[in-house]
């Protein structure tokens, strides 16, 4: 059974096709592409970018950096329904901190609502938040989870046809 090649889904009918890869849909093929063509970006170039982004500012609250990656979780319930989801901030880690903190609050009003599933997952996106506000990124060196989320950046950009480096890092994620 093939899998889509870019959230490993398998796909039972149908899909999209880009030469020897499969993917579920548009969205898929699309999201597939750019992780390849960030897979191929230079390395130089992409350290010298990531290092760029690492030693600027805040692109959230023009703060002084270090700026690397924090990942918050949330989860809300209606009843039946409960949908969870973790969101990474590219930002200073004060920035990243109050994300957390605001998810956290956000999961325990909201989380709890469903059943079973927001009972299940309320408590594991709380705990999450606090393992993640324990625990922050090396303010040494830039993580691998930025140099991921840059290169994605860098990716679309090179796809929208403008093909250079920003000037300004922090313009990207406005
Ligand atoms: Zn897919
Ligand atoms: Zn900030």
């Amino acid at each position: 059974m093939a899998k889509c090649a870019y959230c490993s889904t398998t796909i039972l009918f149908g899909g999209k096709r880009n030469g020897d890869l499969r993917f579920c849909n548009d969205k898929c093929l699309q999201g597939g592409s750019l992780a390849i063509a960030a897979t191929q970006l230079p390395a130089s170039e992409v350290a010298v970018y990531v290092g760029k982004v690492h030693r600027g500012s805040c692109p959230s609250c023009a703060g002084p950096g270090p700026v690397d990656v924090h990942t918050s979780y949330r989860v809300w319930s209606a009843l039946v329904m409960t949908q969870w989801s973790s969101r990474p901030l590219v930002g200073c880690k004060s920035c990243g901190t109050k994300r957390k903190l605001g998810d956290a609050a956000f999961s325990l009003v909201l989380g709890w609502w469903g059943f079973p599933w927001g009972l299940v997952m309320t408590p594991v996106q709380l705990g999450r938040n606090l393992f993640a506000l324990a625990r922050t990124p090396d303010p040494t060196t830039p993580s691998p989870a930025l140099e991921k989320i840059l290169r994605l950046h860098l990716a679309a950009q090179a796809v929208e046809g403008r093909g250079r480096l920003p000037a300004a890092p922090g313009a990207v994620f406005k």
